[in-house]
């Protein structure tokens, strides 16, 4: 609404934000369901060919997405947004827009695996090396991974599925001595529960598929740009030169703090091509909607669940940052101050064969290949993700194979308490 006050809200953004309701227009946000828009001169079209100053082909923008992306920069604290059509061409296009082969970038090993093996072998074989540090060593350390072709730094808010928590400010402060931006993967946290932007990061990616659309509808990503890191230092020549793609464009010039989104899309997106239909950032539209009253309710859920298996002599070690003794929770409190996302792992007694015989008797959880589902559901590291390793080798990469990953969904809580224990007992016969 074009009248919606500055100051509002996440609640309030998450249902008014990026839709620009005139006189009787649709009361939601229509699907824009078109490849082409039309012009009255050739001359226009071809002047949209030098500059695309509206809606021109669906393959890099379209209305309905543009709502979204609005919404999404809004809610971050960001200046622009793209959405794309999975989180993994998030995580590329953020890297891609900034390094080109011969370049490299730092990243925490405490990623999603789909990231890490983007990384580690795809943009390797693209000539772009990614530089693994520990997220958890101390400043001087991590410098030490920095070279002169550096040129971003990644990690993860809430990680994917170590559930480890980035000390964002120390990130913010290593990237920015070395005169390139933070980005960070804001996906488990969502930015209700932590806007990454507020504690230095410059650009934020997301993985929608997951509790942002909320609902296992449609599989989608985003990047969003603070609009605030200064690619005119010296660092960023394709930012600060002319764009012989695009007639010579300058992007900083042309778009000041829209330079990376405006980069991103009229190079990556143009010639790349992953772009989401209008039809998904509808879908993706209706879960942003109700993602504040969906992320407390997580939160309170992922918490009950956690203290449960804390105080069960059948599981031997929880980790959920939200848990007064998590090695995390100090952390917790002051980067998610709202909650901790519904996704707790655990590790059972008895490791690989209590993991599945617990696994395959819940009867509410669905077993499946997703997490921050809208349903609880369970995953079983060692013999899905991970499932290449031996029992040794899963241990030394810290996925013990009695470790479960339960995503805690939006079910009564006592419902997923009562499904946990009918399996726990239904085991207890069987023994
Ligand atoms: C799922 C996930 C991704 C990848 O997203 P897709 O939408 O599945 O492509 C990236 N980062 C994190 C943290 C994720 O959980």
């Amino acid at each position: 609404m074009s009248n919606l006050p500055k100051n509002v809200r996440d609640e309030t953004k998450c249902l008014h934000s990026g839709y620009d309701r005139k006189n009787g227009d649709p009361g939601v946000m229509p699907i824009v369901q078109s490849t082409t828009y039309v012009f009255d001169t050739t001359e226009r079209v071809a002047e949209l060919f030098d500059m695309p100053t509206s809606h021109m082909y669906s393959r890099f923008s379209n209305p309905t997405v543009e709502v979204v992306e609005k919404k999404i920069a809004d809610l971050e604290g960001g200046a622009a947004a793209m959405c794309t059509s999975s989180g993994q061409a998030a995580s590329l296009f953020a890297i891609l827009n900034l390094c080109k082969s011969g370049d490299s970038f730092v990243s925490t090993s405490t990623i999603y695996g789909g990231t890490l093996n983007l990384f580690a072998v795809s943009l390797k074989r693209l000539g772009i090396e990614c530089i693994f540090v520990d997220a958890e060593a101390d400043e001087e350390t991590i410098q030490k991974a920095f070279r002169e072709n550096t040129k971003a730094v990644f990690g993860e808010t809430l990680a994917n599925p170590a559930l480890t928590v980035l000390d964002l400010e120390k990130f913010a402060r290593i990237a920015h001595e070395n005169g390139v931006p933070l980005i960070i993967d804001n996906t488990f946290a969502t930015p209700i529960l932590c806007k990454p932007i507020t504690y230095g990061a410059d650009i934020v990616v997301h993985s929608t598929t997951k509790y942002m659309d909320g609902h296992a509808l449609q599989v989608g990503g985003v990047i969003v740009d603070s609009g605030r890191f200064d690619w005119t230092n010296g660092k960023f020549p394709e930012f600060t030169e002319p764009d012989n793609s695009y007639h010579g464009v300058v992007y900083t010039e042309e778009f000041g703090p829209l330079a990376y989104i405006a980069k991103a899309r009229m190079q990556l997106m143009r010639d790349f091509g992953a772009y989401p239909a209008a039809h998904s950032a509808f879908l993706l539209n209706i879960g942003l909607e109700t993602l504040p009253i969906r992320m407390e309710r997580y939160c309170q859920n992922g918490l009950t669940v956690a203290r449960y298996f804390r105080d069960s002599d059948r599981f031997r070690a929880v980790r959920y940052a939200g848990l007064e003794d998590d090695p995390y929770h100090e952390r917790a409190k002051k980067y998610l101050p709202g909650g901790a996302c519904g996704v707790v792992s655990v590790i059972i007694e008895g490791g690989r064969e209590a993991a599945l015989a617990f696994m395959n008797g819940l009867q509410l959880a669905s077993k499946e290949v997703h997490v921050a589902d809208i349903r609880t559901c369970v995953l079983h590291p060692a013999s899905a993700t991970h499932r290449q390793l031996t029992d040794e080798q899963l241990v030394a990469a810290g996925v013990d194979p009695g470790l479960i990953r339960f995503s805690v969904g939006l079910e009564n809580v006592d419902d997923i308490l009562a499904d946990i224990e009918q399996s726990l007992a239904r085991m207890e016969q069987n023994l």
